[in-house]
């Protein structure tokens, strides 16, 4: 790894002065959460911030509510939101995605600011060898003719098919959520869906944050029928895995009939992924066996498969039907999280 310089301000006024940036404007300052994704990609000489400014002490690790608004702070970790009542009770396809993210141990230190900031596991993009116009814009992308299993296969472009790796994006962008965040220049708000960006000409560029945005946490409401919400997640195996295709669902219901739905995808797209059209098709509809084939049908409409991860494309319509059948089968009266989705060590 190459020497850099540590800092641990105690302010966000003080951390956004401090800020080295990367270099590279969409990727976030070289702030240091949990630093499972950083320390990982500097150790590979991938990422070589001159310096990281660590979000420890500045007070962004709190889960708060009021007047009907969840806020969250960046720092917040994966295992306190998983664990946390608003999330198991109300949103409970929150609490499940991230308790089917990564490991305990990386719950434990990785932070919800971070997770949403994670950088793709495209093995290309972590070889530091190959041509990867993520890694060195231009040089081309050795995956769309490589071994290209467990990348994407909707929002992909001729320069990159990366697939966003988290979890918990993925379901965060069913409550229409904002973004809050901080430079030198003041604060902004940026709706959640607008935070990742398509890779297009330039795959280098992941998010619209300016290079040294710090995120200093989310904010959402939470209507009552999201605690009619699920997280699927189709895996390799059923710890310790990223997702091959995953779908967040929430429904609200009025008897069989759908008044509303939300569907977010996982493991299958270049960024967190809203099905506008799959929601649109389920308003109205009755639910039943039919109405959810047809919906996955609808969601993956357009998708592209590459040599090796066509099989995303059924698998992912299969992983939607199940999460809209399950969260219309929850009972809403009974334990907090009873989706039937969770069994499994992880
Ligand atoms: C073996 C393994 C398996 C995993 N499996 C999964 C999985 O199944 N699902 C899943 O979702 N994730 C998985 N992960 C990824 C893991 O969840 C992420 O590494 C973690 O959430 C990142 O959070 P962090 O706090 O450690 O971020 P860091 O590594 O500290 O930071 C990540 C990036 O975000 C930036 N950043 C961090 N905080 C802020 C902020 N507040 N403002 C601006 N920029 C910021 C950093 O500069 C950096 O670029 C896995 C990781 C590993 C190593
Ligand atoms: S898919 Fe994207 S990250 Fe992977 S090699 Fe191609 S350009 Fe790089």
């Amino acid at each position: 790894m190459k020497p850099f310089r540590y800092q641990a301000p105690g302010s966000v006024n003080a951390a956004v002065e401090a800020v080295e940036p990367m270099g590279i404007a969409g990727q976030g300052g070289a702030f240091l959460a949990g630093g499972t994704t950083l320390i990982d990609l500097m150790k590979l000489h991938v990422l070589t911030p001159p310096s990281l400014t660590d979000v420890k002490n500045l007070g962004l690790d709190t889960i708060e509510e009021s007047d009907g608004e969840v806020r969250i702070g960046a720092r917040v970790t994966m295992a306190q939101a998983s664990e946390h009542p608003i999330f198991v009770e109300r949103a409970p396809a929150l609490s499940d995605a991230l308790w089917k993210a990564a490991s305990p141990q990386l719950r434990n230190v990785a932070t919800l600011g971070g997770n949403v900031l994670q950088r793709t596991r495209c093995p290309y993009f972590r070889d530091n060898v190959s041509p990867c116009n993520k890694r060195d814009p231009g040089s081309g992308c050795a995956a769309i003719g490589g071994i290209n299993r467990l990348l994407a296969v909707l929002g992909t472009s001729e320069n990159c098919i990366a697939t966003y790796a988290g979890d918990f994006a993925n379901a965060l962008i069913l409550f229409d959520a904002t973004v809050e965040t901080r430079t030198d220049e003041g604060s902004r708000e940026i709706a959640f869906e607008d935070l990742h960006v398509l890779p297009e000409d330039h795959p280098e560029r992941e998010t619209i944050l300016g290079d040294d945005e710090l995120i200093t946490g989310y904010r959402f409401q939470l209507p009552d029928w999201a605690r009619r919400s699920v997280y699927v997640k189709a895996r390799d195996r059923e710890s310790y895995a990223f997702a091959l295709a995953s779908a967040a669902v929430a429904l609200d219901l009025d008897g069989d009939t759908i008044r509303e739905a939300r569907l977010g995808l996982g493991g299958v797209a270049t960024v967190p992924w809203r099905a506008r059209e799959a929601e649109e098709f389920l308003q109205g509809k009755t639910v039943s066996e039919d109405t959810a084939l047809e919906a996955g049908r609808i969601a993956f409409e357009g998708a592209q498969g590459y040599e090796h991860n066509t099989f995303k494309i059924p698998l992912g319509r299969q992983v939607v039907a199940k999460a809209i059948l399950d969260a219309a089968r929850m009972d809403l009266s009974g334990a907090p999280n009873s989706s039937g989705t969770s069994e499994g060590a992880n």
